[in-house]
């Protein structure tokens, strides 16, 4: 198979009948940043920035993350690169933040939540970010925002840093892109509200949204690998994000592990999504699926499973796969 997928680098992600889908590769290391060029990815859908704070005994300067930043756009090239402010806390520690122990950490004070009651260490990542970015493209995303107003919060944040910069005279990025992940059930049901907001892009964190959605530990797998994405309510929720981003023609991507699995990415594709966000090792298998798939024959078939009384249509999914020779 490797040297398949060696041949697929440099073939687009392109369904049989004829739809396109953006596939980027997930990082969150200096090192990740070499299967951009290795898996012919189309960028970055999300840069976990986290990853370098939680090897450092003290939180990093402005300068040492704006040039950090400014190398990992550098290794890019002209591919995009989302940067994700710092999504730590739950399963992710950095000794220095959290003194308190919390009884249910994956619900507990974290990501955007940290980020948003201390404010300073949000600015200084945005200052870092708009340095690093400028004159060229920025793209950010806030994690774990559960609230239209959180996400106005964190958007303002990015402002005020903007204006801070022009003030002092660095140039600008040449655009920027600001998104959210939604990974919160909460603000799936006021999608309506904030696709009305300033807002570029949404990206689904498929780990901790279904962690929330089933009420079921992503990293416990007794209780994890109970519930499968590839089920009737993960099928109608996702089609009905699709369908309200669609509406509101705002870009609509996935970056969890869920879309890093052929039969997951399928699916994720005949429910409408155009752009996927994976690991990289994941990046040959999808994009063979992809370019097997008759899509206008999968998504009846797919949409027809939503309303099923099972737990798992898997097994449904992946035979109707094999019998269309996908
Ligand atoms: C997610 O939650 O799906 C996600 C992409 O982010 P992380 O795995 O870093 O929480
Ligand atoms: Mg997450």
């Amino acid at each position: 198979r490797r040297a398949e997928y060696d041949r697929l680098r440099d073939l687009p992600a392109e369904t049989q009948d004829g739809v396109r889908v953006r596939l980027m590769i997930n990082a969150g290391l200096m090192m990740d940043m070499e299967n951009l060029g290795a898996t012919g990815a189309d960028g970055v859908g999300l840069y976990r920035t986290e990853i370098p704070f939680m090897a450092r005994p003290s939180l990093p300067s402005v300068e040492s993350q704006t040039s950090l930043y400014g190398k990992v756009l550098a290794l890019a090239g002209d591919r995009p690169v989302v940067f994700r402010t710092i999504d730590v806390g739950g399963d992710k520690l950095l000794p220095y933040w959290q003194s308190q122990p919390e009884d249910n950490p994956a619900l507990g004070w974290r990501s955007a939540r940290i980020t948003l009651d201390r404010p300073a260490i949000l600015r200084q990542q945005l200052r870092a970010l708009l340095r690093a970015a400028s004159g060229r493209a920025l793209d950010v995303m806030f994690p774990m925002i559960a609230t239209v107003s959180e996400y106005r919060t964190a958007r303002h944040a990015l402002e005020l840093e903007l204006a801070r910069e022009r003030e002092r005279g660095t140039p600008p990025p040449a655009s920027i892109r600001v998104g959210t992940m939604l990974e919160v059930p909460s603000l799936l049901w006021h999608l309506p509200a904030l696709v009305q907001e300033p807002i570029d892009f949404i990206s689904v964190g498929s780990n901790d949204l279904f962690q929330f959605t089933f009420a079921a530990d992503r990293g416990n797998p007794r209780v994890a690998s109970r519930y499968d994405p590839l089920s009737p309510p993960v099928l109608s929720m996702l089609r009905h994000l699709v369908e309200v981003c669609d509406a509101a023609g705002k870009p609509l991507s996935l970056c969890g592990e869920m879309a890093s699995r052929p039969l997951d990415a399928l699916v994720l594709v005949a429910l409408g999504f155009r752009t996927l966000s994976l690991a990289a090792p994941g990046m040959g298998p999808v994009k063979r699926a992809l370019r097997s798939v008759d899509i206008g024959r999968l998504r009846p078939f797919v949409l027809g499973l939503s309303t099923l009384p099972h737990a798992s249509v898997r097994d449904r999914l992946a035979a109707f796969a094999r019998d269309n020779g996908f």
